[in-house]
This record gives C-alpha cells, structure tokens and sequence, in this order.
C-alpha cells in the first residue's frame, strides 16, 4: 500500500494516561496443592486490593480496574478493549499489552483457550476485538467504507519475524513520514470477513517460537503483536481515515533462576529479560519527571522501539498486569504490579488520523463492505488460496492450515458461531 498518513485538519489533542489494569488468575492444581492454597491478595473492591509480600508485610494496590480470579472474559474486553475498539474505527490508534511472568494468564486474557473459541465465558481479547471492529464498521451501514489488514509478527532474541511468512526473519522497524512506527516489508493480510481474520490469527500463532521450562510447559518465550489497521472511508463526510490497533502478548518476565533455564533457554532468558528491562527504562525515563535529559531510550531493543507510539506518541494504550494469586509467586507478583504502577504515570496523546496516497494525493479509496453471499464466496476463495500460507516448511504449515480451516469450517456452519456480516 503506498499510503502517507497525515494528521487531521485539526486534530484535537488530547493527553491521555495509560489504563493500567491488574489481573489474578485463579490458583492453578500445583499452586493449591503445594502451597495450600494460600494467597497474597486481598480484595478491597474493584479497583483496589492490599499485596502480602514473603514477608508477610501488606501494601495497598489500586489500578484502573483490577480483575479477580472471578472476573469474565468479557468483562475484561469492555473495561479495556472496547473504547479502544470505537476509537480504531474512527482513526484513532490503539494498544493493548500483557505484561506478568509465564503463567500468570497473559496469553489466556489475550487469546481465551484459542482465537477460534466461540465459548462466551472462554473467548479472549483477539477473537472478541475481531468481532468488535466487524461490528462497528458494519453498524455505520453503506456510509462506511472499510478494509481491514492484519499483520503478526514475534520478536525473538531481538529479532522481528513474520509470522505469515517466515522468510521474513529479521524485518526492521521504521517510523514513517506520519511519525508513526512500522514493521517495514511485513506481510498485511487484507480481511474481509470476521473468520478469515480469526483464521488468520490462528495459522500466524502456529507459527510462534516455545520453549519448554518448568514454569509453565508450553511458554511463550517471545513478544508476539498482532497488528490491525482500519482504513474506512466515510461517504457522507468524504473523509478518510485509518486508525491502527496493536495488541502485544510479551514474554514471561520471571527471573531467570526460578526458570530453572539453562543452555539455550538461558540465553532466550536473558533475551527477553533485556527487552523487558528496556521497556522498564522507557517507563522510567517517560514517568521521571526529574530527569534531566529528555532521551527516552526507545532504541535499545526491538520491543520498545515497536512500542514507540504506545508509549509516547500517538496512541490510547492500555496495559494488563497478568498475576498469579498464590503466595509461591509473591515475589514476582509484587514485581509486576510495581510495573504496572509505574506505567500508571505514562502520558500519551492519541489522535486521530487520516490518509493520502503518496503519488496521486487522492484520499484512499476503500473497497466495498461485502454482502453476506459475496462473504461467503470470499472466505472460500480466500481458505482455498491461503493468502497467509507461510513458506517455510511447506508440509508442516499446510497442516497446520488444514487444521485451521476445518476447525473455521465448522465454525462457520456450527450454529452457535455468532459470525457478524
Ligand atoms: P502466560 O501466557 O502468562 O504464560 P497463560 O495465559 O498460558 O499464561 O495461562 C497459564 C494457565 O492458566 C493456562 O492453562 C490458562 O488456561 C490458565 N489461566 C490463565 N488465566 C486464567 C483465567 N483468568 N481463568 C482460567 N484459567 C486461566
Ligand atoms: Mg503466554
């Protein structure tokens, strides 16, 4: 797409903090069989809960919202990622992050048991966030015009792949004339229907690098973002408009000893560890206001540098501090919750913008919200060319989108399937 983005006519600034969330998982077999089920979280009310340390000593949490082992699904997805949904469609960027140490819940708060569940209680942000943007964009009826385009990509040890194509290994991380940061030469997968882009979602997660350590046996040892852009188009204001939605599943931020990593582990350990601490640094030099220089080290890792318009610029960005509630993980909890409340202090300015192209200066043209029969006949062309096919390992992916499209399949004719046309 050969698109610059360029600020509304007259954008109104807006200065926004960072919603910062806190959620506790409920206690897993091991936590209660080994620690008789103790916890180090005492519930206040919605927003605020007191911490008992190792040292039994207690200190008093409050966030935006904080999300007990009893907290829904959906519930998670109104506080946090509907406003941010409303916002995307009308140009205004997004992002949503997972932060806490493997096993806390991050990649369940983000992907429920997997991002083609179609349970109510069980479905996570991805498949819920999909819904809602199809929603929105359809409810504008024939004055909208849309297309959506999803881009997934991992970093690992300080690498940036492509999880659509996997040839894509080392892609560079750019800002555009607009400012605004882009994984450059990244797959974008243009969606037209609410199950393409679910299926999508779940081919580029099959892609993800895992590990096996003792804390959780399939943990992700990666960052993982999942890009959405929304070009919509508005008939009845001729005004173009693209609003872009990042949701970032990190790695685990566990200290490297209780891991019990070694080896190759070891180094994916410190790997991550460094790009988390480079994200705590951001944090740091952005929220300090006694700092004397006004460098915010946004460069020192692929992560932050992805980051850079969450953080800093133009984005609504909200953060979830995934935790364990059990008295073995106190330690770590309590360090993921300083994390979050220093992230509390994050000013940013989300605002909206709209599009040109780059050689004609015309506004962009979007293309038509299909009909129900036209969806239907998309995804089918779509399934049988799999656009997102990845190269590598060519045996091993078509599996995987055999897999992923007779599950969609039976998604698409399951008659609990909510699909939005
Ligand atoms: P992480 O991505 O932080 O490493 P996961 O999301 O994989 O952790 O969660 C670890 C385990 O805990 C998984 O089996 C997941 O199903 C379960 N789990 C996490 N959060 C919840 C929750 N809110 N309710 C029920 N089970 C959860
Ligand atoms: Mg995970």
């Amino acid at each position: 797409m050969n698109q610059d983005i360029e600020a509304s006519p007259s954008p109104k600034k807006q200065i926004s903090n960072v919603t910062v969330c806190s959620r506790f998982r409920p206690l897993n077999s091991k936590e209660r069989k080994d620690h008789g089920g103790q916890v180090c979280v005492r519930r206040i009310d919605d927003e605020t809960f007191v911490f008992k340390d190792e040292k039994e000593e207690e200190s008093t949490f409050s966030f935006d919202k904080v999300f007990y082992e009893d907290s829904l699904q959906a519930d998670v997805y109104e506080f946090i990622a509907l406003p941010i949904v409303r916002d995307v469609v009308n140009g205004v960027n997004g992002t949503i992050i997972t932060y806490g140490q493997t096993g806390a819940g991050k990649t369940y708060s983000m992907e429920g048991p997997n991002v083609l569940e179609s349970d109510d209680m069980k479905k996570g942000l991805l498949p819920r966030v999909v819904d809602g943007l199809f929603e929105h964009l359809a409810s504008a009826g024939d004055s909208i015009k849309y297309e959506i385009t999803l881009s997934m990509v991992e970093i690992y040890m300080e690498k940036v792949r492509d999880l659509f194509d996997l040839s894509k290994d080392n892609l560079v991380i750019k800002q555009n004339k607009g400012h605004e940061m882009l994984v450059s030469g990244v797959t974008e997968a243009s969606v037209s229907h609410v199950l393409i882009l679910r299926l999508n979602l779940q081919a580029g997660i099959q892609n993800r690098a895992v590990g096996e350590t003792q804390m959780n046996l399939a943990s992700s040892r990666s960052h993982c973002a999942y890009i959405f852009t929304v070009l919509s188009d508005s008939t009845r204001d001729s005004r173009g408009r693209t609003g872009k939605l990042v949701l970032v599943d990190l790695a685990g931020s566990e200290k490297v000893e209780k891991t019990g990593a070694e080896g190759k582990l070891l180094e994916e350990a410190k790997t991550i560890n460094k790009s988390l601490s480079a994200l705590g640094n951001v944090i740091n030099a952005l929220t300090c206001s006694s700092s004397k220089s006004n460098h915010i080290p946004y460069r020192d890792s692929k992560l932050t540098r992805l980051l850079q318009d969450a953080l800093g610029g133009n984005s609504r960005t909200a953060l979830i501090c995934c935790c364990s509630p059990s008295t073995s993980n106190s330690s770590e909890t309590f360090s993921t919750l300083r994390f979050g409340t220093r992230a509390k202090h994050i000013k940013t300015s989300p605002t909206a913008k709209r599009i040109v192209d780059a050689e004609t200066g015309a506004r962009w043209n979007a293309v038509d919200v299909p009909t129900k029969v036209e969806s239907v006949e998309r995804i089918l062309a779509e399934m049988k060319l799999s656009p997102t096919a990845p190269k590598k390992d060519d045996d091993h992916h078509e599996r995987i989108l055999t897999k992923v499209r007779f599950q969609g399949l039976k998604m698409l004719f399951s008659e609990n399937y909510n699909a939005v046309e």
